[in-house]
């Protein structure tokens, strides 16, 4: 005999485990299937092992979508401090670092514990280390057949996320079964991901892997003051994740290696400099590691000593440092990405029950259309998707 379900939730990841313990609490007898042998794997790595899970600030110019609107009302209706006060009910000791960004004080493992809780507590049943194999949709109901047998529900969610860190169980699933019912699926790409360089630039700056400096890294009009890591092929930090959001192929990226300088202010510390005769070298290492000083002045054939330099050189200078123009040849692709960029069109699902055109057929979390910035957005993505489709179920 087939085991029916009210709800089938298919991924058992940030916005899965929200979206059952919900869907359960309202009284529906919920399964939750997945093929990886552990629920969460995102949540147990990410931010280094303690999650950055929300932010204190999130608003809808955090994320990315085509429909910017589409954010708008789930995120209103589960704002970061619910989550929060989620987590402070079930005791978690967490941190607010920089940038408002909220990360587990000691193990991501004890929030993945404190989802597994919720679901223990409304009655959500597991089914993991399950593949999938079709979907059928009959008689107004879901029949999943998978290497278990197979399982039907009346409604079936889909929270199987994206492309990113295909190590972790990431599959293309959820795209594959909106197609097969009739959504759009807007073109993916890897985001929050580390940039490399042409082999020009890799022979030049590989030496300088593992080293790390702040800079205000921009693309079109979005630009992030954050840290840049060098890394053997490319560009990696902070900084560098929340540009490749917005850049794309072909297109430069500018970095001003002296952030707390614009390109005037840094002519007219020069001006100074000039004039009191001190080292350009001295001056660059008092913000600038000095393997990036040494470099960076080998490869441009800086000179050291300004005081006979005419005031032009020293505002090309100015504006070569404050307006660092590179053209990454690529990204470096779903195995290093944190996200995936595009995914089930937002214009095929409500935004208040993240029901899809087809009848009882869901979607939440990163599967859709929606890619947050860095900085805890894209967990908070997950928790007020699968909370908003919870209550609607
Ligand atoms: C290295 C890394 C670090 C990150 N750090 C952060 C961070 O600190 N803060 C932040 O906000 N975001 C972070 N993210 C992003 C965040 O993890 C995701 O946006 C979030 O997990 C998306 O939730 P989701 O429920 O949509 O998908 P997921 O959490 O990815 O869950 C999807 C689930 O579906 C299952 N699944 C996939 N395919 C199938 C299939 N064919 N059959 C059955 N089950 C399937 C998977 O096994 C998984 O359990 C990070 C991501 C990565 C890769």
């Amino acid at each position: 005999m087939t085991p029916h379900w009210d709800v089938i939730v298919l991924g058992a990841g940030a916005s899965g485990l929200m979206c059952s313990a919900q869907a359960a609490y309202n009284g529906n007898k919920v399964l939750v299937l997945d093929h990886a042998p552990k629920a969460a794997a995102k949540i147990r790595i990410s931010g280094g092992g303690k999650c950055n899970f929300t932010n204190v600030d999130v608003s809808p110019a955090h994320f990315i979508c085509q429909n910017p609107h589409f954010v708008k009302s789930a995120l209103s209706r589960y704002p970061s401090t619910a989550f929060v006060e989620l987590v402070e009910r079930h005791g978690l000791a967490f941190e607010v670092r920089g940038g408002g960004k909220y990360f587990c004080a000691e193990r991501a493992l004890d929030l993945i514990q404190i989802l597994r809780t919720e679901c223990d507590w409304a009655g959500v049943h597991f089914q993991l280390k399950t593949q999938l194999e079709s979907v059928q949709y009959r008689g107004g109901e879901y029949f999943l057949n998978t290497s278990q047998g197979t399982f039907c529900a009346l409604k079936l969610v889909v929270a199987t996320g994206a492309l990113s860190f295909p190590k972790l169980k990431a599959t293309g699933i959820g795209y594959e079964l909106a197609k097969q019912f009739g959504l759009n699926v807007i073109a993916t790409s890897p985001g929050l991901v580390p940039l490399t360089f042409s082999d020009k630039w890799q022979a030049r700056f590989s030496e300088l892997s593992g080293l790390s400096m702040t800079v205000c890294a921009q693309v079109a009009d979005h630009s992030f003051t954050e840290a840049m890591l060098f890394t053997h092929k490319g560009l990696s930090g902070p900084a560098i994740l929340q540009v490749s959001n917005y850049w794309q192929q072909g297109e430069p990226i500018t970095l001003n290696t002296l952030p707390a300088y614009s390109e005037t202010q840094l002519y007219q510390a020069f001006i100074e400099l000039k004039q009191s005769g001190k080292s350009l070298p001295k001056w660059l290492n008092q913000f600038w590691p000095k393997r990036f000083t040494q470099i960076w002045l080998e490869v441009y054939s800086m000179e050291t000593v300004l005081s006979n330099m005419s005031n032009e050189r020293l505002q090309h200078y100015a504006k070569q440092l404050t307006h660092w123009v590179l053209f990454p040849a690529n990204t470096a692709g779903y195995d290093k990405a944190e996200v995936t960029l595009g995914g089930v069109d937002t214009d095929d699902i409500s935004s208040k029950t993240f029901e899809s055109k087809q009848p009882n057929l869901f979607f939440i979390g990163e599967v859709l259309d929606v890619t947050g910035q860095l900085g805890g957005f894209n967990f908070q993505w997950a928790w007020a998707s699968g909370m908003a489709c919870g209550l609607a179920l």
